[in-house]
């Protein structure tokens, strides 16, 4: 039987340690602060957006809220993303994704300050993770490391398969795991072979976004599973990429859908927004 790891609890012990925190920067007169910009009122991004703004107040960050229409134009957010980046009070700018057609996520990624980017996706915080250097680092990513290492699983020198390849899950985590000394593989929709290849995992971590699609043959005996899927299943009951049921009783240890990987996004951006605040020396 596989050790279950409960991002939730993982996830309430990191905001209880920032809540901490932040009442003492408090008490020294430093308040921290994330501007969340939301375009449109997409259900999914309401939801998200909400759960980001609790965990805040939670924590005791300020969130400021900047909901604005579905028929904001490119150049309306864009010029709303630079009055934050030159406003020292607000810390940390977060653009909720997906953005409208007619809006170019890109220029917006490019557009938030990489000092105040706590998604972690400007192109220069990607670059520094590449190279090794100190910067912002995508929040499941991030999320998942914490996971591991506070589960006490040992991470330098084991196999790890990485499948998929996105932006903000499957490429930062390959190299995370790079950085602390896993021999990565990352597989994706064009790998062939691919039972064969998960098979030789010690840390195999799922982000396909496609239900329940790694079943128990792409499991070896004792592996650790990381489950980053998100889904409905027929009965609206949530689930992850992995078949649970057939891959846990094969897993040493396993992140469950949901309560696992999910809880750790928000906490880790919560983390960024109090390092944003740390960095910033002006603003008081
Ligand atoms: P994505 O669609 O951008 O990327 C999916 C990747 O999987 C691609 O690189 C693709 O090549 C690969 N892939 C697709 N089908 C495959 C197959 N049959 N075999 C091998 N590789 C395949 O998705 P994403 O943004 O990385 O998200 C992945 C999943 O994680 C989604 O279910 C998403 O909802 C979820 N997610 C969860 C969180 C969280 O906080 N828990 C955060 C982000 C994403």
């Amino acid at each position: 039987m596989a050790k279950i790891i409960d991002g939730k609890q993982i996830s309430q012990q990191i905001k209880d340690e920032l809540k901490e925190e932040v009442k003492k920067l408090k008490a020294e007169g430093r308040n921290c602060c994330l501007a969340v910009i939301q375009v449109g009122n997409d259900p999914a991004s309401s939801v998200y957006v909400g759960n980001k703004k609790k965990a805040c107040a939670y924590i005791g960050i300020e969130s400021r809220a900047y909901e604005l229409p579905e028929e904001t134009t490119e150049e309306e957010l864009l010029s709303l993303i630079e009055d934050l980046n030159q406003d020292s009070g607000v810390h940390g700018i977060l653009c909720q994704l997906p953005l409208p057609a007619h809006i170019r996520e890109e220029k917006v990624i490019d557009a938030i300050s990489p000092e105040k980017d706590v998604d972690g996706f400007h192109p220069q915080n990607v670059g520094a993770l590449v190279i090794g250097r100190k910067g912002f680092v995508s929040c499941t990513p991030a999320g998942i490391i914490e996971l591991l290492k506070r589960s006490g699983i040992e991470i330098e020198g084991k196999r790890c398969v990485m499948i998929g390849r996105s932006n903000i899950v499957g490429k930062p985590m390959a190299l995370l795991m790079l950085r602390e000394n896993a021999t990565v593989t990352v597989c994706h929709s064009r790998t062939r072979n691919l039972k064969e290849i998960c098979k030789e995992a010690d840390i195999l971590i799922a982000a396909i976004g496609k239900p329940q699609q790694i079943t128990g043959e792409y499991i070896k005996e004792g592996t650790v599973v990381i489950d980053v899927g998100i889904h409905r299943n027929a009965d609206n009951k949530l689930c992850g990429d992995v078949a649970f049921a057939e891959a846990e009783p094969l897993a040493s240890a396993i992140t469950p859908v949901p309560g696992g990987v999910g809880p750790m996004t928000i906490a880790m951006l919560m983390k960024n927004c109090v390092e944003a605040m740390k960095n910033g020396s002006a603003d008081k």
